[in-house]
């Protein structure tokens, strides 16, 4: 096993994507169909970009247009980050995080993280299906790194902490804040 982290991920070491333009372009959705291999569902905004501009992950509907009920608020897009949560989970670091998300203070912000990522989706109106459900294996557990990645990248950080330390894990190899698109 790995070695775990005690603490929280302090903020200042954990790489920021660009927040600053949510409104989805024709080219965002030209760039979401090839990221995607498909044309992007229910988006509602990019919630953030790698500093070329293109997107990193996208805000999405909790209701899509064909009915069903989508958790995935914050779904990332992003080709390398989703290549880099994709090797975590593969090393097997799924684990020690769970491990990690148990103890505090981690445990408090995760769960702060979980209610932070229900509040955001509220915004976006109610839907019953999902209602309590966030993403990721949020509040207790570590079950796709993808998600909790997109949460991250999506809020900053300081709020999702696991998805704050994937970030640090794989910041040598990819980085929001610099372009390897
Ligand atoms: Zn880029």
């Amino acid at each position: 096993m790995t070695d775990q982290p005690v603490a929280l991920p302090d903020p200042a070491d954990v790489p920021r994507a660009d927040r600053s333009r949510p409104e989805v372009t024709d080219q965002d959705r030209d760039v979401l169909r090839e990221q995607l291999g498909r044309p992007a569902r229910g988006v509602v905004g990019v919630a953030a970009r790698c500093v070329c501009g293109r997107p990193l992950v996208v805000r999405t509907s909790p209701r899509l247009d064909d009915g069903s009920p989508f958790p995935t608020t914050y779904y990332l897009t992003g080709p390398e980050a989703v290549a880099g949560a994709s090797t975590l989970e593969a090393t097997g670091q799924m684990v020690g995080l769970t491990e990690w998300v148990r103890t505090e203070p981690v445990a408090a912000a995760y769960r702060r993280a979980h209610l932070a990522y229900l509040a955001d989706r509220a915004e976006l109106g109610e839907v019953e299906e999902i209602a309590g459900i966030s993403a990721g294996g949020m509040p207790t557990r570590v079950k796709c790194l993808h998600a909790l990645l997109g949460h991250a990248l999506a809020a900053g950080p300081g709020v999702n902490p696991v998805g704050d330390e994937v970030l640090v894990r794989l910041r040598d190899t990819w980085r929001p804040d610099r372009c390897t698109c």
